[in-house]
């Protein structure tokens, strides 16, 4: 399941490529024909992440919520833009080999129907399509623009240059700005939109209050929002704490710390577009860290194998009817 930082990474992509215009929208599958043509001519005003849910905001004081759950997905395609923000395969694309801004972008710079552009054709820019989800692909479309819809497309957002397509969400609903807020007022705060002590202290202070475990409360989107499965592991073992600790029994400080933690492993996580856990890797490391998993984390799908802090196994528990990582000495 998407964690937090790419719903974020997601949310840059609609501003940078949809936000100022007013895109088409359409539900190829169907399931969203109606929620679609509230939306389809509207300016695109906003987009934003509040922990895994996206909403964006279209003229007219119109929402659209989105959550990807497990198997929710966007391809972006077209002259796809780059959040200069963010990276794909450890590299800042911007504009160059994906990013495309050139005279392939623009009113009345692109695109016709059979793809045979004569801007392209002489092999200036290259369309590229992008997928963002768990880990994100990216690579180059041929033929036409837009392409057809493939699978069961809930919604496509089609602008002159790029074109959106949602797959699989776990949640596509059009919002009023009351509904908006009551929504997010049920999320707990996320560091990715406000880093601040007041949002800090709102974290500690829900999270004080709980008698579940702390491997628990890490997850309960209501406390802090964003945090998923590979996170909520990673961070315990930082923190050196035993997953099954109520979280009320933890002095303030130790959570203060862990939402310190959870703002920097953010702040990586929406860079970097891998959940890279492990500080200070350099040179070879950092580039195997980027395609191996194993290599980025220290417990996530780790079980068996020795720990890299101080050799003992790492095990794997049910628990919360999640599967739970960590090393039981470094953790105790
Ligand atoms: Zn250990």
């Amino acid at each position: 399941m998407p964690e937090g930082h790419s719903v974020h990474r997601i949310a840059r992509q609609f501003r940078v490529n949809f936000v100022g215009t007013s895109p088409e929208v359409t539900s190829p599958q169907g399931r969203f024909a109606q929620g679609a043509a509230l939306l389809s001519g509207r300016e695109m005003t906003d987009a934003r992440a509040v922990g895994k849910q996206m909403f964006l905001e279209f003229a007219g004081d119109q929402w659209l919520r989105i959550h990807l759950g497990i198997y929710g997905a966007w391809d972006f395609a077209g002259d796809v833009r780059i959040d200069p923000s963010i990276q794909i395969h450890g590299q800042t694309p911007g504009h160059s080999k994906l990013g495309q801004t050139g005279e392939n972008s623009g009113p009345g710079g692109a695109v016709d129907q059979d793809g045979e552009d004569s801007v392209t054709s002489i092999g200036a820019p290259r369309r590229a399509r992008v997928r963002m989800a768990e880990s994100d692909k990216a690579g180059e479309i041929d033929g036409s623009f837009p392409p057809e819809p493939v699978g069961q497309v809930r919604v496509r957002l089609l602008n002159e240059s790029v074109c959106a397509d949602l797959r699989g969400p776990t949640a596509c609903e059009v919002l009023t700005p009351a509904e908006v807020d009551a929504v997010v007022h049920r999320l707990g705060p996320d560091p990715a939109n406000a880093d601040t002590p007041a949002e800090r202290a709102r974290f500690v202070e829900r999270a004080g209050k709980k008698k579940t475990p702390i491997g628990l409360v890490l997850m309960d989107q209501s406390v802090v929002a964003g945090i998923g499965n590979v996170y909520r592991a990673e961070m315990l073992f930082r923190a050196g704490l035993n997953p099954h600790t109520p979280a009320n029994t933890l002095d303030r400080t130790v959570l203060e710390s862990l939402w310190d933690d959870w703002a920097a492993l953010l702040d990586t996580g929406i860079t970097v577009g891998q959940m890279i856990t492990i500080d200070g890797l350099e040179g070879e490391a950092y580039q195997r860290a980027l395609v191996e998993r194993d290599e980025r984390h220290w417990v996530y799908k780790l079980e068996g194998t020795p720990c890299k802090n101080c050799g003992t196994n790492i095990v794997l528990e049910e628990f919360g009817a999640r599967k739970l990582y960590w090393c039981p000495s470094c953790q105790s």
